[in-house]
Parts: structure tokens; C-alpha cells; sequence
């Protein structure tokens, strides 16, 4: 999971005041922490001086006294054992601690430490150290004893042949001239009380809080009138705009760059008031454009539901008297019989087939206006496709026949008894098989199948070895009165109805129609149906 910086949500205000707290903090902290070494070292080098001073004039007491000649009882063992009094808390004595002697003096911790590191050479100068002790701190001081020509004069090794060492003589291995020979070490109060050190401290640490109060109490002024207050401004007025109105301005006159900032943000109101009238005028105009073309729709409607009624009106008022045309020359032709001549026939025949196709437009114009009304009834029922294919076959056998063309039909043998309307499904089928029969060339065939498709559904063919159909015009064929190509119309007849009646119905149905064709292919014509219609499911 990757884990993403949010902003805490707070004012500029209280960010500023924050963010400028913590760097006053941190700025006065370091210069805090500089002064306050700083003082801890002077104190050190306080310290260190007096340590030098004592420990310095304590071997120079020593060297003083020890060139003295021996005068009755001090011999010079005791007399370097003398020391200068400081009294018990001020100072303790410095002493010069040998390191042949240093068991036999007794050393305490600090002076064993002290010798032990000159010896290792882990200080060379000095060695010092700070301890607290109940009657206050105590500075402990230790410098090295180097052998000086001075020394040797008391401290010479032994003639080789003298056995026992005296307690100050050096041995040999310790004149080499940069190694200690002994230390001279002392204990004082520290140079400056502990009470002033606190005081010291007291002091810093108040100068630095008073100085970070005074920067923050600043600064937040600073802020508040050069920053915050314009930011107010320009957002209560970003607020007002929020709100719709569009006649504020933002008033800063600060000379800055919040001014320039103001300027350019009402320019940019003036530009939107401007843009947000010409809205409105537009709207205005488009909602008058809306309600003239609300109207014209409405006519519209009402003159397409007239032209619709009418059509469905005169188609009625055409069919009767148009079969009436049609029976009367049927009763003409057997009245006449083979007795009448060539030219009358031909007359009565010109009427028979002028009559058919009137009728057969007029029975499109009356399916269209039917569909364009909503006044199709789609009424369920159980079909056999077998029996349907068997039916179809017979009643467009005579057609066939005059083209020498056969028809054949074939079922899966997995197709059910399907649920649909039997009278529009035929319809839909005349119309394909009619189009095959209408395009095919003479004696050729024409198959009617049906087989099973995915989605529960039933796949009805119909194919023909025609002059095929170019896929550009795939789905233009479908639409209300559109032919290909009108001298074949010509040649062949026809409405250019039959295919779009035929989608209209096959919707109905809940199925969908459509073609597979290339030019001097042939074209087969499917629709794919669902096995049981239901008309509940709102398609
Ligand atoms: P029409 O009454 O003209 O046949 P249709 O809507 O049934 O009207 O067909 C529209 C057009 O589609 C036809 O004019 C024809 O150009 C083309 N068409 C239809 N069926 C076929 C077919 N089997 N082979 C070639 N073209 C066809």
C-alpha cells in the first residue's frame, strides 16, 4: 500500500503560525546551545588556568625549598613533603606524587587515573575532571612531571653499586626526557559557584523565550497585514462569486502583489459577467427555439398521424374495389373461356396482373401505415417451422414454377416447436422468399432452412443464386422504398417495401434480420428469432 502525504486541513493563519513558531524555535535553540557551550567552556578554561597556576607554583615551592641547604631537623624527604595549607574546603594541597613512590603516598582514584594516562600518553598537557560532590563541585587538576636538570640534582639514579634506592630517585628507565616521572595533582571548588552557573543558564534560557515570544508576536502582525488580510479578501469575494454573484470586486490597495492579484481577479469577473450574459441571452434564445420547435414537432405528429389515417383509410377504401376489379376479370377469363381471342386474353391478363401488383402495393402502404400507427397485433402461438416451410412452398410454387426454379426447405432436426406469430413470420418469409424467387435466374433453386442459433434462438434462410447485393447497400436495402438499382426494379417489379415491412415485423418478434451477399454471389437473407416469444420481457 503506498502511503500519500496529506495537507492537514488548517488555516494559513494558524500554518504560518506554526510553521513560524517551530524556526523561531529551532533558530533561537541553536544560538541558545552555542552560547551555552560556549559558557561551559569558559567556565573549563577558568577552571584550567587556576589548576595550571597552583599546580605550576607548587613545583616551583618544591624545587624552591629542595635547593635550600638541610638545617636541623627538616630533612629534605620532610621538607618535600611539606605543603601549603588552603585550608579544607577551598583547596586540597597540591601534590607531587613520584611514580616510585606512588603506592607509598597513597593515591587517590583521580591520581591514579591522571598517572595511568600520561603514562599511555592518552593526555599530555594536563588532565581534568569535574565531579559533584555534597559540599559543591569539585574541579580535579593533574599535570605531568617531566624531568627538568633541576630534578636530576635530587632525583639522580643511584651509583650502580648502591642496593637500596632512595624513595625519590628515579630509576632509569624513567629519565628518558618526555616521560613522566610523577604528577602533581590538586582538588578545588570549581571557579565559578554552581548557584552563578544556574543563574547563567536561568538567564539564557529567559532571553531565549522572550526573544521567540517577540519574533512570533511579530511576525504573526507582519503576516496578518501583509498576508492574511488580502487572502481574506480575495477569498470572501472568490466565496461571493461561488454564490452566483457576479457583480463583486475584491477592493485591496496594498501596492503589492495582492493588488496586481485583485486587479487581475475582477478583471477576470468582468470578463465571466460577460460570457455568463451572453449565456443567457443564448438560452433565451435557444428556449424560444425550443418551444417553436416543440410546436412544429406537434404539428409534425398530427400531420403524420392524418397522412398515416389517411393512408390507412384510402388502402381500405382501394382493396375492395380493386378485388372486386381482380374477381370480375377472373370470372371474365372462364366466361370466355378458349373460344375468345388472342387479343382480348391478352387484355384480361394485362388487367389480372396490373390489379395483383396494385394490390400488392396497397397491401405494403396498408402494413406500413398499420406498423407507423402501432396497430400490429403480435399474437403468440405454438408453430411448427416444418409445417410452415411445407405451406410456404406450396403457395409460392406457381411463382417458381414460371421461372422453372425449385424451392427447397430443410429444419434441423434440433429445432423445437417454436412460440411465435405464425401469420407475420409467414409474411416475413413471403417477403424473402418472393425477393429470391423475383432476383434468381431461371431454373436455379432456392433453399429455406432453419436451424438452431446461440441464445435460444431459431435462424430462418433464405438463399438465392441472384446477382447479389453490395455491402455498401446492406442496410439501406431495409429502409422504406430504397432499391438498388431501378432498371432492375423495372425488370423485376416491386415496392421497395417488402424488406423494410419485413424488419419491422421481425422486430415485432423480438428477432433481427439482415443479409449475407456479395455481387455475383447470390444473397441469403436469415432471421434469427428467440424459440419462445415472450411478450412480458418489454423488448
Ligand atoms: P422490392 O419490393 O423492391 O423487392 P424490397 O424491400 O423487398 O422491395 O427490396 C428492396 C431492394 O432490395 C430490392 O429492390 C432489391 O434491389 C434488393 N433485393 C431484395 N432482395 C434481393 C435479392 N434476393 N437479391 C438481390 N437483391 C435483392
Amino acid at each position: 500500500m503506498r502511503l500519500r502525504w496529506r495537507p492537514a486541513k488548517m488555516s494559513l493563519a494558524t500554518k504560518c503560525r506554526v510553521l513560524f513558531g517551530v524556526s523561531a524555535a529551532l533558530i533561537i535553540g541553536a544560538a541558545l546551545f552555542i552560547q551555552w557551550q560556549r559558557l561551559e567552556q569558559l567556565t573549563l578554561e577558568l577552571n584550567l588556568s587556576a589548576g595550571r597556576a597552583v599546580t605550576r607554583t607548587e613545583v616551583a615551592r618544591h624545587v624552591l625549598e629542595m635547593s635550600k641547604p638541610t638545617t636541623g631537623a627538616a630533612t629534605r624527604p620532610a621538607r618535600a613533603a611539606e605543603r601549603l595549607d588552603f585550608g579544607e574546603l577551598e583547596l586540597t594541597p597540591p601534590r607531587l606524587i613520584g611514580a616510585a613512590a606512588l603506592e607509598a603516598m597513597s593515591p587517590n582514584d583521580f591520581e591514579k587515573q591522571a598517572f595511568d594516562r600520561f603514562k599511555r600518553r592518552m593526555e599530555r598537557e594536563s588532565y581534568s575532571t569535574l565531579i559533584d560532590s555534597p559540599r559543591g563541585q569539585a574541579f580535579f587538576y593533574a599535570e605531568p612531571l617531566t624531568i627538568t636538570q633541576s630534578c636530576l640534582a635530587c632525583h639522580a639514579p643511584p651509583p650502580p653499586a648502591s642496593r637500596v634506592r632512595a624513595a625519590g630517585s628515579l630509576s632509569p628507565s624513567t629519565t628518558a626526557a618526555d616521560s613522566p616521572f610523577g604528577i602533581v595533582a590538586v582538588r578545588f571548588p570549581n571557579q565559578i559557584p554552581a548557584k552563578q552557573i544556574i543563574l547563567n543558564r536561568i538567564f539564557l534560557v529567559a532571553a531565549g523565550l522572550l526573544s521567540g515570544l517577540l519574533a512570533i508576536m511579530i511576525l504573526s502582525f507582519v503576516i496578518s497585514r501583509l498576508i492574511l488580510r488580502p487572502v481574506r479578501v480575495l477569498q470572501e469575494t472568490a466565496e461571493k462569486v461561488s454564490e452566483g454573484d457576479l457583480n463583486i470586486r475584491a477592493r485591496i490597495s496594498s501596492g503589492d502583489e495582492f493588488q496586481r492579484l485583485s486587479e487581475t481577479f475582477n478583471a477576470m469577473l468582468i470578463n465571466l459577467k460577460r460570457s455568463a450574459d451572453d449565456l443567457t441571452a443564448a438560452n433565451r434564445t435557444l428556449d424560444m427555439k425550443m418551444v417553436a420547435l416543440a410546436e412544429t414537432n406537434v404539428g409534425l405528429n398530427e400531420a403524420n398521424r392524418l397522412k398515416t389515417e389517411f393512408l390507412a383509410n384510402v388502402s381500405h377504401e382501394l382493396r375492395t374495389p380493386l378485388n372486386s376489379i381482380l374477381g370480375f376479370a377472373e370470372l371474365l377469363r372462364s366466361a370466355a373461356g378458349a373460344s375468345t381471342d388472342a387479343k382480348v386474353s391478352r387484355y384480361i391478363g394485362n388487367i389480372t396482373n396490373s390489379g395483383s401488383n396494385l394490390l400488392e402495393l396497397i397491401n405494403d402502404l396498408l402494413d406500413i401505415a398499420k406498423i407507423e400507427a402501432g396497430k400490429l397485433d403480435v399474437r403468440p402461438s405454438e408453430l411448427s417451422l416444418p409445417d410452415l416451410f411445407e405451406g410456404l412452398t406450396a403457395l409460392l410454387k406457381p411463382l417458381a414454377e414460371k421461372k422453372r426454379l425449385t424451392i427447397v426447405a430443410s429444419v434441423a432436426s434440433d429445432i423445437p416447436i417454436v412460440r411465435t406469430d405464425p401469420a407475420r413470420l409467414q409474411q416475413v418469409l413471403y417477403n424473402l422468399l418472393s425477393n429470391a424467387i423475383k432476383f434468381s435466374p431461371e431454373g436455379e433453386r432456392v433453399e429455406l432452412s432453419a436451424e438452431r442459433a446461440a441464445g435460444d434462438r431459431v435462424k430462418i434462410s433464405v438463399v438465392d443464386r441472384g446477382p447479389g447485393i453490395d455491402a455498401t447497400h446492406h442496410t439501406l436495402i431495409f429502409e422504406k422504398f430504397r432499391q438498388i438499382d431501378s432498371s432492375a426494379t423495372r425488370e423485376h417489379g416491386g415496392t421497395g417495401l417488402g424488406l423494410s415491412i419485413s424488419r419491422e415485423l421481425v422486430r415485432l418478434l423480438h428477432g433481427t434480420i439482415g443479409v449475407d451477399s456479395q455481387p455475383g454471389r447470390g444473397a441469403t437473407f436469415w432471421c434469427a428469432l428467440p424459440v419462445t416469444l415472450d411478450l412480458s420481457d418489454g423488448q
